[in-house]
């Protein structure tokens, strides 16, 4: 998605403040000897930033509005090392607090609905987004915060909750509850709204199919304001973004240059009218693509996939970039085999090998589907793996997540 004129002049603001304030990203452009940019080839030619640099910056030196400007802050939780503060002014809360409320439209919320918020209050990002975009749709909020599920399913059948919003592995719960206790007559939801980890569609099946509503998949991180940069709609292509607050490109994780709008890639964004803490051309380590094209919504925003995985996961074989989530992708076409899967990268005489196992019963014959699925990897890919096909129930089955990638070429 190519840059706008009118974005470019919005970054170009977001570069003045940056460097006036002289935080981390502008001594980066001091150091780049750039002053401004006009042009999308100057938009390019922006240095990236990283979660590393926010954390350096630790406690507030991303903040680049004058302090009394500053009215809070946020803070992502650090598994690894400091934390990252992220000041806000009012005019951030309220754009936040606006980006949040269209979100809810676009799920077709409206200020008659109850929406009861599970997602935790405190220094993430998360309760209070929920909470602020649903006053500013007018709607009436029933503040719960995490845990209690007793409290959580009583207040839900008494208030007449008509949204929920959670994480995914919540709502499953919740769906799972309302179904041992049999309350579901008693229960008036309508719609969830899922933050954005990363679930398979089993699962949403299973919570749309229990708790019998529609489930809508918001998008976020506390690094760029939080939860509520964009949702999909009711025609469920894909999450809509709010460009006229920032702008996404799509960038190759390795050579860090933007793909065509339709390829994989890593999710890198700008903000544009932020004051607190602008970032331009964050990593998110996210990995989707830009879904070219109309949506049946006739909706003027743009769309991202859901996110595909994190630019971690990702293998390089034979000069190919290749996710997990595309082998996923792929079987995911074939009813025949199961959903698990075994990827094993070798390194023998001199090249790269993968090997893909999967499950099917003894209904289908084993070569052929072997080859279809080589065949059909090397199309979308671009390498044929060897496929090996086994006897549903001979992988490795786990309670938690199970290891499905094993590289054997740094074993
Ligand atoms: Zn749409």
């Amino acid at each position: 998605m190519q840059i706008s004129d009118f974005q470019i002049s919005q970054v170009n603001k977001q570069i003045q403040s940056l460097r006036k304030a002289g935080s981390f990203y502008g001594k980066k452009l001091e150091e780049a000897g750039i002053s401004g940019i006009s042009t999308p080839e100057d938009f390019a030619s922006l240095p990236f930033s990283e979660k590393n640099d926010l954390r350096e910056a630790y406690p507030m030196g991303l903040m680049t509005a004058p302090e009394e400007d500053i009215v809070r802050i946020h803070s992502s939780s650090g598994t690894t090392g400091l934390p990252v503060i992220i000041p806000y002014t009012a005019k951030d809360v309220d754009d936040w607090a606006i980006m949040f409320a269209r979100c809810y439209e676009t799920a077709g919320i409206t200020n008659t609905d109850r929406i009861q918020i599970t997602p935790g209050y405190g220094l993430w990002t998360a309760g209070i987004g929920f909470q602020s975009g649903a006053e500013k749709l007018g709607a009436m909020v029933i503040p719960m915060g995490p845990g209690n599920t007793d409290k959580q399913l009583q207040m839900m059948m008494d208030m007449k909750s008509t949204v929920i919003c959670a994480t995914s592995s919540y709502a499953l719960l919740l769906a799972e509850e309302i179904e041992k206790r049999g309350f579901k007559d008693k229960i008036c939801l309508k719609k969830g709204v899922i933050g954005s980890e990363r679930w398979g569609e089993k699962m949403r099946q299973r919570i749309a199919d229990e708790l019998g509503i529609e489930l809508y998949d918001i998008y976020g991180l506390t690094e760029i304001y939080g939860p509520g940069i964009g949702i999909n709609c009711k025609y469920n292509t894909g999450i809509h973004y709010w460009d006229d607050y920032i702008y996404i490109e799509i960038v190759d994780p390795v050579t860090l240059k933007p793909v065509p709008d339709g390829e994989l890639g890593e999710i890198v964004i700008t903000t544009l009218v932020k004051e607190g803490a602008p970032l331009i051309r964050y990593r998110t380590h996210d990995l989707s693509r830009i879904i070219p094209g109309a949506c049946p919504c006739h909706s003027r925003f743009p769309r991202l996939d859901i996110i595909m995985g994190r630019t971690d996961d990702m293998i390089k074989i034979k000069g190919v970039n290749v996710f997990p989530s595309q082998i996923e992708e792929i079987l995911k076409e074939f009813p025949e085999v199961s959903s698990e899967y075994q990827i094993r990268i070798s390194h023998l005489e001199g090249r790269d090998t993968m090997r893909l196992y999967v499950e099917t019963n003894g209904t289908v014959d084993f070569q052929i589907l072997s080859r279809r699925i080589a065949e059909k990897v090397k199309s979308r890919i671009g390498f044929t793996p060897l496929v090996k096909v086994v006897e549903l129930g001979l992988l490795p089955r786990s309670e938690k997540k199970s290891k499905r990638v094993f590289d054997e070429r740094y074993e």
